[in-house]
């Protein structure tokens, strides 16, 4: 059995996320010790062990210490089966996050995940359907073909009560990803907004929210020249009907494409008090940061990410800026439970001219 510092690094549940998951592909039984010690709540939340026990099923493995508070755990794995499976955090926490762990190589699996669809501190669902999804269905082309997201209901804080479906692909036994290259950014083909409010906000609070994000997206593309200023900005601004949310909330997600095949998002969610007009701005920005930066992903993907670069067999690579602790965090757990995966950061040298000055 392998054994992983819950404390190491970010300290939080993603530890636990691909833990559980490499466990489950690998075969190999992980414990992992103090659960989430950097979190102020640390001990498993109710959204974790729901994930575990999902793992657990899909497994057919026996999961020790799967209680809410426990700070120690371990997962023996059995054979992961194909089939449907549901799981519900029963809260608002994120059940965007559980897709995070579904052993990818050994089963192909439909699942219905029920939760919160855009909490703090997690992918929104949108990001999971629009950016995540599209973006391995790009890079893996058949390998990832049936790979789809679908948001069947939005759930908010503090009920949670929303849907998602995933369907995951199974790799043949045998069969490896191929390594995944990104590291040339290329040109902006076109930016699409979404954004959404459902329950009791406003109806007017989706256009707002596109509008704003708008004008700062519009900004960044006549800055980026070339690359940027001749792609295409479209807009989709949704008041969801009531079948479709469980509760109140509003969101934008910001999608940019590149002729080289990247994908990169950004998101923010409606706070109360806070004027539409100031998240829309929030998520452009942060796309802004990303475009303007030239990285070939945002700086989510970079970690969710690093599980794939780490199943693939040969040299994978991804342009991105300074890892995150999540990113860092996650290539050490990558590194433990998978002999052979090795990350190496390459920092670009300073520009020559900058030296000389
Ligand atoms: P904990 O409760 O211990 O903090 P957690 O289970 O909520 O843990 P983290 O360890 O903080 O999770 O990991 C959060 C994950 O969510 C990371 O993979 C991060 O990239 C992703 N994430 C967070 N915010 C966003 C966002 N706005 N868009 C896309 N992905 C996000």
């Amino acid at each position: 059995m392998k054994t992983i510092d819950g404390s190491m690094l970010e300290g939080g549940g993603q530890i636990l996320r691909y833990s559980a998951a490499l466990s489950a592909i690998t075969g190999t039984p992980v414990a992992v010790e103090k659960v989430r010690a950097k979190r102020s709540k640390p001990g498993l939340q109710p959204q974790h062990l729901t994930g575990l026990q999902l793992v657990e099923r899909i497994c057919r493995g026996e999961l020790q210490g799967g209680a809410v508070g426990s700070a120690n755990i371990s997962l023996r794995p059995g054979a992961a089966v194909c089939g449907r499976y549901s799981a519900d955090t029963r809260t608002a926490g994120s059940c965007t996050l559980m897709v995070q762990q579904i052993p990818i190589r050994r089963s192909f699996s439909e699942l219905e995940l029920l939760g919160g669809t855009d909490a703090d501190m997690a992918p929104p669902a949108g990001y999971l359907a629009d950016v995540l999804a599209p973006l391995l269905r790009r890079l893996y082309g058949d390998l990832m073909e049936g790979l789809d997201v679908q948001i069947v209901r939005r759930g908010f804080y503090p009920r949670g009560g929303g849907i998602l479906t995933a369907r995951v692909p199974s790799l043949p036994r045998g069969t490896s990803l191929p390594p995944l290259d990104l590291t040339t950014r290329g040109n902006i083909t076109q930016v699409t907004i979404k954004s959404f409010a459902a329950g009791r906000v406003p109806a007017t609070v989706p256009q707002r929210l596109a509008a704003s994000a708008e004008a700062v997206i519009r900004r960044t593309l006549r800055g980026l020249g070339p690359a940027g200023r001749s792609a295409p900005i479209l807009v989709e601004a949704v008041l969801e009907p009531p079948d479709r949310a469980f509760g109140d909330g509003c969101g934008v997600l910001i999608i940019a494409d590149t002729d080289t095949g990247c994908r990169l998002g950004a998101s923010a969610k409606g706070e109360r008090g806070v004027p539409a007009e100031q998240i829309g701005e929030r998520a452009a920005e942060e796309l802004a940061e990303a475009l303007e930066s030239g990285t070939c992903v945002d700086q989510w993907m970079q970690d969710q990410l690093i599980i794939w670069m780490a199943l693939a067999s040969g040299v994978s690579r991804m342009r991105c800026c300074e890892p995150s602790l999540h990113t860092r965090t996650a290539m050490v757990v990558a590194e433990t439970l998978l002999p052979g995966v090795k990350f190496t950061l390459h920092r670009p040298a300073p520009a020559r001219g900058a030296a000389r000055r």
